[in-house]
Order: C-alpha cells, then structure tokens, then sequence
C-alpha cells in the first residue's frame, strides 16, 4: 500500500498564505505535454503568449520563462507565500485509452512534479482523469511522489464526476488525505466538452466517499447562462462540510457579483479558499464601486499578479483566516464546525432554474 510522501506538505506552515490555483505551462513535449492546433490558433492562445512574453521563443524557453516569472511573484517579501500548480491530464475514451482527438491542453504530472522539485515556492497539484485505465496506478505514483491535491477539470476532460464507477477511485483520494480540486460552474477560456459536468452536485460521490473537495471557482456562472450552478453550490455547503469554494478569477467582469455573497455571509466564508487562477488575469478595477478609485488604481498598478490578487481580497474583506484556510486545509488542519450541519441556509439543491437578463457580473 502506497504511503503518501509529506515532500511538498512540508514547505507549507499552517499559516502560510496559499495561492491555491496556478496554472503550469509547458509545451515540452518528451514530458507529455500538449496543446491542441486548434487552441494554437485561438484567442486565448494567442492572448496569453504576448501578453506573457512568450511569444518567439522555443518551447524549452517558454516554460523556463513562465516558471521564473511565477517564482519572481511568489518569493517577494509579500503573499503569497507559496502556490499550487496546477497539471491537467488528458481526455480518455470508453476503454480508458488517451484520447488525443479530443484533448485540447495537457499538462503533465512529471513537468509539475520537476517544476515543485526545483523550486521550493511551489506545490504540486497533480491531475489523474478517473476514466483513465492507469488511474489507480497514476493517483498511488502522485501521492508517493509527494502530490498535495489532484486537479481535475471535468467539462475539459470530459468525464461526469457522478458517474458510480469512479466511487472507489474518490474512495482511494479520500484514504490518502489528498484534497480534490475540482473546476465547477461553466468553462470560459477553453473548449468544454461538456458544461453539464461542471455542475457541483455531480461532486456529492466524491463527498459521500469522504474526500475534502474544493470546488474551483463556486460554481458561479458568470453571465448569460441558463442555470446558476452557485445556488446548487452554495446549497450543498451545509450539508458536505468537507466542501469548500475557491474564489479564483472573480477579479474578472464575469465574477465579479460573486465575492459579497462568498465572503458576506459567515458559514460560505468558513469554506473560502483563494487562489489567483494565473494567467487569467487579475483585473481589480472591476471592483472600482467597492475600493473606490484611488485603491483600486493601486492595485490595478501592482506589477506581481499574485501579490495583486492576494491585496485585492484582502481589501474586499478576505482576512487572515480566509487567506491562510488553503494552508490548513492542504494540511488537514481545517475542520468545520459541527454547527454548519444545521445552519440556515437551504441544504436542498436549488432546482434549475433561467436565469434573467439582468446583468449579474
Ligand atoms: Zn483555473
């Protein structure tokens, strides 16, 4: 029986300040990496790499050029203190074999792992898709090599989290301490296969299973879609108390609405995580009404994108609690108060339900 090595857990105090949703880049592809033609040409590609700088240059310098940029913002004097990064696995047909066609953007266990060996700022979060044949095999070689989570991203990956073969896999997760950090609500910048199994009640198998799961980004949908997966999360909260919520990329015009509700209201704020979800940007000016001009131009004028995520919370009301709770529940620190089984607000699942045309972030 695999016993999980505490490699990476060590670098994390209980009250370090976890940056807990960092993506890795690479396109190294002896590591098994990959990045599908079709998102080459998008937007978002495209966006990304001028506005990171990684434009022409090899793909060998990309990665090295990503990765000291990320260490710059994690080793200044000011949070966060460290950040998990993120790998992303690949899409796997019925038999459980890699599914090339259909996978739009991998990154690999290895580069993460190598990446967190060499430098000490960062966290592995390693990513095994449950519909993977090697899935067990693949989740027993993270949790040795020292894996802190296991990142998935159903509505890319293409895999229903309810589905009840992956049961014993959640059960395995759970026997091994490693938290489950799971994309809910809808996919904006990359090409979903399915937005269905972004809603966070098809996590409650995984929950029943005893796993702690963090569901990326509350489930908020942003605009114009036709069911809110927020009020099915939000729901769920006083029932799962091993649920959690990180609150990455609200600092965007689509999420914006959602960080009052999080942080106003005292047993959803008891489950926030916060994490940056680099390189999405991090735009505190939407949130001019709130800081008012002066703070929200300072902000918006912090060169290091972690550190500005870091202040913009900590100005819109995340304290020290709120900012250090993805240390303690990395460490299996963070238990829940009993008291949040009978709180008050509605443990029903909200019923599907359209949303209006008003615009809500
Ligand atoms: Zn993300």
């Amino acid at each position: 029986m695999t016993t999980r090595s505490t490699r990476f857990l060590d670098r994390i105090r209980p009250d370090s300040i976890v940056d807990m949703h960092v993506h890795m880049l690479s396109l190294v592809e002896e590591e098994g990496n990959y990045i599908s033609k079709e998102l080459q040409s998008g937007v978002v590609y495209q966006y990304l790499m001028r506005n990171l700088g990684l434009a022409n240059r090899s793909n060998r310098e990309r990665e090295h050029h990503y990765v000291h940029k990320l260490k710059l913002c994690v080793m200044d004097d000011e949070p966060p203190d460290l950040a998990v990064l993120l790998a992303l696995d690949w899409v796997y047909d019925d038999q459980g074999e890699r599914d090339k066609g259909r996978s739009h953007l991998v990154v690999s266990n290895d580069t993460v792992l190598r990446v967190c060996r060499e430098h000490p700022e960062f966290l592995p979060a390693a990513s095994v898709n449950p519909q993977r044949r090697d899935a067990f095999d693949e989740l027993e070689r993270m949790a040795e090599a020292g894996a802190v989570a296991l990142k998935v991203l159903p509505n890319l990956q293409g895999f229903d989290p309810a589905n009840p073969a992956y049961r014993p896999f959640w059960r395995r997760l759970a026997e091994l301490g490693l938290p489950l950090l799971s994309h809910t609500g809808y996919e904006h910048a990359l090409p979903s296969i399915s937005d269905d199994y972004g809603d966070p009640r098809r996590l409650i198998p995984a929950l029943e299973e005893g796993c702690t799961v963090i569901a990326a980004h509350c489930a908020a949908a942003g605009t114009f879609h036709a069911v809110e997966y927020f009020d099915h999360f939000t729901g769920m909260l006083p029932r799962y108390p091993r649920l959690y919520g990180d609150i990455s990329g609200f600092a965007s015009p689509i999420r914006r609405t959602y960080v009052e509700p999080m942080l106003g209201n005292s047993l959803r704020r008891r489950r926030v995580l916060v994490g940056s979800d680099f390189p999405i940007p991090c735009l505190p000016m939407v949130f001019l009404k709130e800081l008012g001009l002066s703070k929200a131009r300072e902000l918006a004028f912090d060169p290091n994108p972690l550190r500005r995520n870091a202040r913009l919370f900590r100005a819109l009301g995340a304290d020290d609690e709120v900012l250090q709770r993805a240390a303690r529940v990395l460490l299996g620190l963070d238990q829940p108060p009993a008291a949040d089984a009978g709180a008050a607000e509605a443990d029903a699942p909200a019923a599907p339900r359209p949303r209006s045309r008003r615009f809500r972030s």
